[in-house]
């Protein structure tokens, strides 16, 4: 067996649970003066009397002077537009990747976590509501700058940072020069968004980080605007353009009784991704557990994520998880051309790997991925 997970306290101190590694102290002394986390923003357009557009995600929030964007962690000041999480870490961990989850990257590695409070949609089954839906002073954070960043990663042995947990592209610039900084160090980095993000940064990122995770949310338009009050159509751009700069990606479908659990839905979603991206984009379809504003609704139940995966399966798709749910076979990878478990895994420990050079160890077929 190669990761085996355990409790620890967020490393940042925000009494978030997480996983792995024991015995990590407290990375850096808490300090909060502002200035050290206000960067110029990369993506806005200036307008008259000192508005600003934001140019980072489709919203694209209009901004007075000294006001801030829906995210709430960027400011215009005297038009000029200002990220205020550069190196705010509300949150880090050290998890396996699994949990991420990508399950065609590094398996059995620990990625070191971490995440800015804010977020750019707000939704209503959030599981880090805590941190995504509140601004960056209403929460403890450390200041964490992209060198020290990268080095903690290695000083924990992770192999990559992942940006996660909040939204990813509310901190972007943060995220893009902590990929240099990482890079630079031979950490990799994972990106793990719901994808709301315009096209020119998106393309910015593909050249620069190792893998990008999306949640597909559902596939309707309704429920995009009425329990993520976001879009799904800049989604499904993301998605392409991920694709086509050839960034490794996978797919999180997260479940959600009776608001995205029918048959035509699934039916619709696998069909998109098969003609849109191919078959070997990894899709999971994740048992929800009731948070934040969705309290009332039971757990996934199996027989759903079971129905959604043969549903997919019989669309052709080539890699069809199911996911939070520990031990069921729908965890292992297999090879799509004769049918061996190629990855095997129990929640996020890993057990047998028959890859070889990215090939199937019993027949040769190619398993898409980033393995090494
Ligand atoms: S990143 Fe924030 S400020 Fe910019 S458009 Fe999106 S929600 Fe608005």
């Amino acid at each position: 067996m190669r990761a085996a997970a355990a409790t620890l306290p967020c490393l940042a101190g925000c009494g978030l649970a997480s996983a792995t590694s024991p015995g990590l102290p407290l990375l850096l002394p808490a300090s909060d003066p502002d200035a050290q986390f206000t960067v110029e923003a990369k993506y806005y357009e200036k307008l008259d009397h000192k508005k600003i557009k934001c140019k980072l995600c489709p919203r694209e929030c209009v901004i007075d002077d000294r006001e801030r964007g829906y995210c709430g962690a960027r400011e215009n000041r005297g038009g000029t537009y200002y990220t205020l999480v550069h190196s705010r870490v509300a949150t880090a961990h050290i998890d396996p990747i699994e949990k991420k989850p990508l399950f065609h990257f590094l398996p059995g590695s620990p990625a070191f976590s971490i995440a800015t409070a804010g977020c750019n949609v707000n939704c209503k089954f959030c599981q880090n509501w805590e941190i995504s839906q509140v601004r960056p002073e209403q929460v403890r954070s450390t200041y964490m700058p992209p060198m020290d960043l990268a080095a903690l990663a290695r000083q924990y042995r992770c192999p990559s940072i992942a940006y996660t947990y909040s939204e990813p592209v509310i901190f972007y610039e943060y995220v893009s020069d902590s990929v240099e900084a990482g890079h630079a160090q031979g950490v990799r980095s994972v990106v793990i968004s719901g994808g709301y993000i315009q096209q020119e940064p998106l393309k910015k990122w593909c050249h620069n980080v190792d893998a990008i995770k999306v949640d597909l949310k559902s596939f309707s338009e309704k429920f995009y605007r009425e329990v993520v009050n976001g879009e799904l159509k800049p989604v499904l751009e993301t998605l392409v353009t991920i694709r086509k700069q050839g960034t490794w990606t996978e797919i999180v479908y997260l479940v959600i009784p009776t608001l995205n659990d029918s048959d035509g839905e699934f039916k619709a979603a696998s069909l998109w991704v098969k003609s849109n991206l191919g078959p070997d984009v990894p899709v999971h379809f994740t048992r929800f557990h009731p948070e934040y504003l969705l309290t009332n609704l039971p757990d996934t139940p199996l027989e759903t994520l079971e129905r959604a995966k043969a549903i997919a399966d019989a669309e052709g798709l080539h890699y069809v998880y199911v996911g939070n749910v520990p031990g069921h076979p729908a965890e292992n990878t297999y090879c799509p051309k004769c049918r061996k478990i190629v990855v095997e895994r129990q929640g996020y420990t890993i057990g047998q790997i028959h890859l070889k050079k990215g090939k199937c160890g019993f027949c040769g077929q190619t398993i898409p991925g980033v393995w090494t």
